[in-house]
């Protein structure tokens, strides 16, 4: 099946560079893009058009940092700290997961506007419970979302009810990779919270699933101050936070997603950058749990990998769009407080939102010759009057558009519901 979308076309060719097409066609077969052409070729006269003149199409987002259980207490305890935030407000709401019928009420709002918000490719946090991590998996499944989902592994540090023992962690985990392996779109991840909740035993643990089934890692790095002194008291023979995942094998051997990275030792920016380590910038959530402004244009001048993530609930808003402006705005804060000598562009960042996400999950993010075509079309007529070019209307609605704009989204060349 061979289609053609007619629009105003933008992606990122790479960091610096934003593709525009001004009222052109992308020529999608059996789900991927062909070519961009401004006119239909004679061999295609003959196709079926799908017109959204006027609108623009660009790449899905990409969300490759989130907790969907922690979705419903988004905008909740956002005068806490990192650590108060989650013995206060996230163990309690996380303990609630063991009850089907609340993990269904709850996966179900978030995957609906996750894809309301145009976030078609999600790196996803659950909880230690197997049933409703297999819920929320098949959930994505079913949507046709591009997903990483990760059953959280956590033995340490945490209440009760929510500490796993550590052979049944990894037992779990084992089988929860064995159950999903070969998914059409969504992929199981591996998942310790992060060190303060993990022994080094299930770390280790972990580690060897990593090597024997060859799939990603998730985790927090860095997040905060407050977090890292925890971590040096835990783990005091290791001298720089990432080195007990490179030890394990949890970098180095499949994709690593690393939220946060706020407080990088030139020691981890040498493991990440060696082993195509991924760091995710979560503007919001740095800012509402006071954990710190990541240093994002200086990473990325190191050649760091940067993607974005909203970090729901330590975030307060699901749209990754907005995640775009808010990295810009954090950048430029960091270059007023004299902590960097460059803020990060729009193109930057919306290269991280897309492409950048996107690739984690193969290719995906941009509409090169090849690559998937998971799309948005973006209707932002409401906001018109200023006579402004493609990309100036890229950023306009990064930072004032929300989903009423985005009117139909593609997976693979289908239009999801
Ligand atoms: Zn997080």
């Amino acid at each position: 099946m061979i289609r053609a979308y007619r629009g105003d076309i933008v992606y990122s060719a790479d960091k610096d560079e934003l593709r525009v097409f001004d009222d052109s066609y992308i020529i999608v077969k059996a789900g991927k893009v062909l070519e961009i052409t401004k006119k239909l070729p004679q061999e295609y006269k003959n196709l079926e058009i799908i017109d959204h003149s006027g609108k623009m199409i660009i790449p899905a987002f990409s969300d490759m940092h989130l907790h969907a259980s922690q979705y419903y207490q988004r905008g909740v305890g956002m005068d806490r700290l990192l650590l108060d935030w989650l013995n206060d407000y996230t163990f309690p709401q996380e303990s609630r997961f063991e009850d089907m019928g609340y993990a269904e009420r709850a996966y179900d709002l978030f995957t609906e506007d996750l894809i309301n918000h145009g976030t078609l490719h999600a790196s996803i946090f659950t909880t230690i419970h197997y049933e409703a991590s297999d819920y929320l998996f098949n959930l994505l499944e079913r949507k046709g979302l591009y997903a990483y989902v990760g059953k959280l592994n956590m033995n340490q540090n945490c209440p009760p009810s929510l500490r796993e023992n550590t052979k049944d962690s990894i037992l779990d985990t084992e089988r929860f990779i064995l159950e999903h392996q070969g998914g059409k779109t969504v992929s199981p991840i591996i998942t310790p919270r992060f060190a303060i909740s993990c022994t080094e035993e299930l770390i280790q643990g972990l580690g060897s699933l990593v090597k024997r089934y060859k799939v990603p890692v998730q985790t927090h790095l860095c997040e905060s101050e407050e977090e890292m002194r925890t971590v040096s008291t835990l783990f005091p023979e290791y001298s720089y936070d990432s080195e007990i995942y490179l030890k394990y094998g949890l970098i180095g051997n499949s994709l690593s997603l690393m939220a946060h990275c706020i407080y990088l030792d030139e020691k981890d920016i040498k493991v990440l950058n060696s082993h195509g380590g991924v760091a995710v910038h979560c503007p919001d959530s740095n800012i509402n749990v006071t954990a710190g402004l990541m240093p994002s244009a200086s990473l990325a001048d190191t050649g760091m990998n940067l993607t974005l993530g909203s970090d729901i609930g330590g975030g307060h808003d699901i749209p990754i769009y907005r995640a775009v402006a808010r990295a810009v705005q954090v950048s430029k804060i960091r270059v007023q407080l004299g902590l960097d000598q460059r803020k990060l562009s729009l193109t930057e960042a919306f290269y991280f939102a897309t492409r950048a996400g996107g690739e984690c999950f193969g290719e995906m993010g941009a509409f090169d010759q090849g690559y998937h075509f998971n799309a948005l079309v973006i209707d932002d007529e409401r906001f018109r009057g200023l006579e402004i070019g493609i990309s100036d209307r890229l950023e306009r609605f990064c930072y004032i558009g929300d989903d009423r704009n985005i009117i139909a989204r593609y997976v693979d060349g289908k239009l999801l519901d």
